[in-house]
Formats: structure tokens, sequence, C-alpha cells
């Protein structure tokens, strides 16, 4: 197989930022945005379909529902940036290349890593193999059709987290006529404050959810699940959403990365191996001075913007800026007309205020739709993408 390479590094500086989800495609707006009028950089956005993935509502799609189709070229049109259509097969840090589909290869000056995570299954044996992840729209596809044909039956959802929650009841108010049983190590909506813990159980218990917290699945079979101590549950069909973890992609590249494949950053997101690197979003380990940053939306933009603004700054002459970010609030939909909003600390820790029922159903509506109409106003004004919760005392060095 040849191999093709392109964008070589003479002349302007080429930014390229791999992954066009959340945290990706903040980074190209930004930059491209930004950099509009500049000779001396170059933007390319590397994503695997021209379609964007709004990843916060694959349960939605797992269920059959139809959402949007938001093109990412056409909202590149005019910046400047270019879109590549590909599947990253490899990084090479040290050379700084990267290969797409196996037979391009593109040379960059600066990398934005953005390429998210996926569901953990390799952790449990048989969950590769049996089950169902919410990983990509061809993977909610598969599990909406599969849902579609079942008729009857166990659905088993493997993990009590955020996604866990939202896709159990996505499932039982679509699918009436299945039995679905949410089975986790804690019991869901344990991070909540009681009221919005209790409100979200009640919820469940409502739609026809049955619980099982404090068990751990030990393994996925064809048609059950074993849990640890060899209990078997019954399952036609079991999604997987307990943990997550990074592509294999970075490790393999000379980045340096943490025990679930992120790489790791310095205060301003550069790789601590290789800081022409930035990586954002959840494919990133970023440390604050409450942690580490857990994958979130709400963070991953964030991210992105920063990077952007870092990478100007730098071609400037300029030194970048440590990145810092506080939580504010803990959506999670409960089926298409309830949800519970826990509003929290910049920790991610809940304080006393929630919101419930349709109210909630609301705000997480609107949380959910936003980003695509935020890219659109940074396009055109990139400064107003640069406003998030910096986190206060909470994420603020100590003197
Ligand atoms: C069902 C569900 C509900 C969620 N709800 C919420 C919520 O309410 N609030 C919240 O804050 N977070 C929520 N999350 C988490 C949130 O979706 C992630 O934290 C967020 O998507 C991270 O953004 P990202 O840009 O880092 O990665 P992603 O959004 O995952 O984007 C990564 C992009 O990279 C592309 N890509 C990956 N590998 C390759 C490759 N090798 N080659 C080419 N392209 C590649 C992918 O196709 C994708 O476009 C939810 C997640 C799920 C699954």
């Amino acid at each position: 197989m040849s191999t093709r390479h392109e964008a070589g590094t003479a002349g302007p500086h080429h930014v390229l930022i791999l992954g066009a989800g959340y945290a990706g495609m903040a980074a190209a707006i930004q930059l491209a945005a930004r950099g509009k009028r500049r000779e001396d950089v170059r933007v390319t956005l590397v994503n695997a379909n021209e379609l964007f993935t709004e990843r916060l509502r694959l349960h939605m799609t797992g269920t059959g529902q139809p959402v949007a189709r938001l093109s990412i070229p056409r909202l590149l049109e005019g910046t400047g940036a270019r879109f590549v259509r590909g599947w990253v097969t490899a990084v090479d840090a040290d050379e700084r290349t990267v290969r797409i589909d196996d037979d391009r290869v593109l040379r960059y000056d600066t990398l934005v890593y953005g390429l998210g995570g996926v569901a953990d299954t390799v952790a449990v044996p048989g969950a590769e193999d049996h089950a169902y992840t919410l990983d990509s729209v061809h993977d909610a596809e598969s599990l909406a059709e599969r849902l579609g044909r079942l008729g009857s039956g166990t659905v088993v959802v493997a993990g009590s987290g955020l996604t866990g929650v939202e896709s159990a009841a996505e499932i039982a108010e679509r699918h009436p006529e299945l039995r679905v049983v949410l089975l986790g190590r804690h019991a869901p909506g344990a991070a909540m404050n009681p009221r919005a813990g209790a409100y979200l159980r009640s919820a469940l218990d409502r739609l026809g959810v049955e619980v099982r917290g404090g068990v751990e699945v030990a393994k996925v079979l064809p048609d059950a699940v074993e849990l640890a101590g060899g209990e078997r549950v019954a399952a036609v069909a079991v999604l997987w959403t307990s943990g997550t973890r990074a592509a294999p992609l970075a490790a393999a590249g000379g980045l340096t990365v943490d025990e679930r494949g992120r790489v790791v950053t310095d205060a301003t997101l550069r790789s601590v191996s290789h800081p022409d690197v930035y990586a954002v979003g959840d494919a990133a380990a970023i440390r604050q001075r409450y942690g580490v940053m857990h994958g979130t939306c709400q963070g991953g933009m964030p991210t992105g913007v920063h990077a952007a603004v870092s990478i100007v700054r730098t071609l400037r002459g300029g030194q970048p800026r440590p990145f810092r970010f506080g939580y504010y609030h803990t959506p999670v939909s409960l089926g298409r007309d309830d949800a519970v909003v826990q509003f929290t600390r910049p920790d991610g820790s809940p304080r006393r205020w929630c919101l419930t029922g349709r109210l909630a159903a609301r705000y997480k509506e609107t949380v959910t739709a936003s980003p695509w109409p935020t890219y659109a106003r940074m396009r055109k004004a990139p400064a107003s993408g640069a406003f998030w919760p910096r986190g206060g005392r909470f994420t603020r060095e100590a003197p």
C-alpha cells in the first residue's frame, strides 16, 4: 500500500486537531476564528464522520429516536480550517506525524489530541464480545435495532453511573414491553444530595427499572451476566456503560498516559512528554487542585477553547496560561419528560439545590442542545467561548 504524505511543516504553522467531538470542535472553531486573518497558521480537523456525534444524545439514538444531522464541514465553511474525514490509526509524537486510514500521513507543528473515550469493555471478560455500548452512532444504532426486534425479555444495563441511569430510563420509557435491570457497584444517584438521589431513584421505579446496587458484574455471557459470587442474571441484551478508557493510540504514539490511556497534561493542557501536543476533553488526564477532571461536555469544551487560545498566544510569542475549571451542575435525563439537575460545587460535590421534573427536563434539553449554537457564535465572536467557571478557591494553587 502506498502512503501519501500531506501537509508538510514548511510554510505556515500547521495545527492538526484529532477528533471533532465537543472538545475538538471547540478547539477547531476557536482557532480558526482567531487565526482567520493570519497567514502563518493553518488548521486541519480530522474526524471519523462528517456529521457531529452528539454523544450526549446517544441513549436517544440507542432507543431509535431521531437526532439532528449536524454537518461539521458546513460549520467550518468560511473559517479557513480544513476538514479531513478519516480514521486515525497511528500517532507518532516524536516524528510529529499522524496516520489516517493507514494510507495518509499528516505532519503537524502542534497537535490537539481530542479523540474522546470509550466504555471500558476490557476490564470484564465477555463485555467486549457480548455487550452493546454507546461509543458511537453506529454502536447506538445497533442497540436500537436489537431492542426494536426483541418484543420481550430482560435488558441489563451494566453500570449505575449517569450514562447507565439515562440509558436505563430511556430504554424503559421507549420499550415498556422489556424488563430493564440496572446493575452497578453503587446505588444510582449516590453522588447526589439525598433529595436529588431519592428523586432519581423514584423516577427509575416509576419507569419500572429494577435497580440492584452494590453488585459487581464479573462476566458477560451471550445470554446473561454473571455477578461476583456466581449469580446469573439472564439477559437478551446487555448495555455496557461502566467505566471509560481512552484509545491506545496515544500510548502507542509515545505520549505519557495514565492508567486509563488518557494523555497526561501539565497545567496548561500540554502533554507532559511532548509539549507540542495539547490534550483536550475525555482523552486527557487534566489535574485540577481537587483531582483529575472526569469526562464531561461541560469541562471538555473549555479545554478545547483553552488549547486554541494557548496556541495563538504561543504563536504571538507569549506563554500558555494554566487551565482552571470548576463544575457547576450534573443534569441527568430520566426519559424525555423528566430529569434531575444536581447543582454542584466546583469540585463536583453536590450542593443543596437541585431541579426535578419537567423544569429539569427543559434545563437538560437546553444544555444538550447548546454546543452547536455555541460553536456557531464562536465562529463570529471567538471571545464568547471563553467564559466558563474557573472554580475559584477550588482550583487556585496555594501560594
Ligand atoms: C449517553 C451519554 C450521555 C452523556 N451525557 C452527558 C451529560 O449530560 N453531560 C456531560 O457533560 N457529559 C455527558 N456525557 C459525556 C460526554 O458525552 C463526554 O464527556 C464528551 O463527549 C467528551 O467530549 P470529547 O470531545 O472529549 O469526546 P467525544 O465527544 O467522544 O468526541 C470524540 C470524537 O473523536 C472521534 N474519534 C474517536 N476516535 C477516532 C479515530 N481513531 N479517528 C477519527 N476520529 C475518531 C469520534 O468519532 C468523535 O467525533 C454523556 C455520554 C454518554 C455516552
